[in-house]
């Protein structure tokens, strides 16, 4: 069975074309600079790859090319679009309508379309593709959508709500949702598998670390609280996201500086961070420049590590316990700096890592912490793709 999951932005259309007999890659890529221009990059499980400029007024056409790409050319790995059973879809913001991963209609369409205003970024693009993909794919094709906020749908009130006059939340839908989700269940479930527990005998922290950051507590395999928010500009520093600051900070700099809400967000969310503090959102900049002893570099790997052992520590507490901390993401799986940082002293919570094996663990699942460290603590890569694969192939199975 062939899944093809798809992730799409504003201006982009990712996707990869599973096996779910083996959960191998056959193909991969991306559609980009869609309305402005268009380029298609096109790779094989078996190495080919394909690369142009193309005319994407509007994802409609960047499905048309995949599709081409998919099914000839130098790229070609099926027949036609009928070997395809289903496709999945990334869907960033699904707030409190969806919990779980589910089948499309134009209801639901509609609805993601609806949630626009809490995600502009992301859920109208989403819509546009889902639209496109139902025109291009053959009819009947079942479609299924994978929300990143769904896992966090379990978090109780006290964790989602915020202290703002209740008319905010009944109103505006204005709380927490989270983001993540799709991540955080993933490597949740390979640790556990890893440690030979089930998910629901275990309390584990999660930080999902890369460009975008967020760090969730999960007791017995269900989200109780994460650091992102309403938006995914909540929680520890970012690449070019400030993370957590004092609202009155916010009011107070847009005054300063004479910016609107909208230049604010911006400021907040593509000019903060590891830019804003240190000239680079890049990680492995950051890192560089503190090894050389950068003041503002070493302040915001300082930041970073402080935050997010702050994270583990309130997590921990309101769990009333920890059985494992996992590092993922660009910087979980492959900056041993970070995880030593954060693992420094965190001995009161039985954290100890062994620092050899940290310093060679990079992009895979290991285990780092010392056999007698009372929480174990876990390097997981995570694949969002697959679990989206997954989910679809659960879900068309379901309806057969
Ligand atoms: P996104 O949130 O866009 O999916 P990724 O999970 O790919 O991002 O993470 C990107 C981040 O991972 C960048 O800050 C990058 O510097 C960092 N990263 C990747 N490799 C390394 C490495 N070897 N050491 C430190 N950071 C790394």
């Amino acid at each position: 069975m062939k899944i093809l999951v798809v992730n799409a932005g504003s201006s982009s259309l990712k996707y990869q074309l599973l096996d779910m007999t083996n959960e191998e890659v056959i193909a991969k890529g991306n559609c980009d600079r869609i309305g402005i221009g268009g380029h298609i990059v096109a790779k094989t499980g078996d190495g080919r790859k394909f690369e142009a400029d193309c005319d994407f007024p509007t994802h409609t056409e960047a499905f048309e090319k995949l599709v081409e790409v998919l099914t000839s050319g130098e790229t070609k790995v099926i027949d036609s679009m009928s070997e395809i059973s289903a496709v999945g879809h990334r869907i960033v913001q699904g707030a409190d309508i969806f919990d779980h991963s589910c089948l499309v209609t134009d209801e639901i369409i509609d609805q993601i379309d609806d949630l626009a205003e809490l995600a502009p970024v992301h859920n109208h693009p989403h819509a546009l593709a889902l639209r496109a993909c139902k025109k291009v794919i053959p009819e009947g094709t079942p479609q299924v959508v994978v929300f990143d906020t769904a896992f966090h749908q379990t978090m109780p009130p006290k964790a989602f709500m915020f202290g703002m006059p209740y008319e905010c939340y009944e109103k505006f839908h204005v709380r927490k949702y989270g983001f993540h989700g799709t991540s955080h269940r993933f490597v949740a479930s390979e640790l556990a598998r890893a440690m030979g527990k089930d998910v629901k005998d275990l309390k584990i922290v999660s930080c999902h670390l890369g460009n975008g950051s967020s760090i969730t507590a999960i007791d017995g395999g269900k989200s109780v609280d994460t650091s992102m928010g309403f938006t995914p500009l909540d929680g520890v520093i970012m690449g070019t996201r400030s993370g957590a600051v004092d609202p009155s900070a916010v009011t107070f700099v847009a005054k300063k500086l004479g910016l609107s809400p909208s230049e604010m967000s911006d400021y907040l969310n593509k000019k903060s961070g590891f830019l804003g503090l240190t000239g680079s959102s890049d990680n492995r900049d950051v890192q560089s420049a503190a090894n050389e002893g950068d003041e503002k570099a070493l302040l915001a790997d300082d930041m970073l590590n402080y935050e997010i052992q702050k994270y583990i520590g309130s997590y921990a507490a309101v769990m009333n316990g920890l059985d494992a901390v996992l590092f993922t993401g660009g910087i979980g799986e492959n900056s041993w700096e970070v995880r030593e940082g954060v693992c420094t002293g965190m001995d009161y919570f039985g954290i100890k890592i062994d620092k050899e094996l940290n310093r060679s663990t990079r992009g895979k699942l290991v285990k780092i912490s010392t056999p007698d460290s009372k929480t174990e603590v876990w390097v997981v890569p995570t694949n969002e793709e697959l679990l989206i694969a997954r989910d679809t192939l659960a879900i068309v199975n379901e309806g057969k």
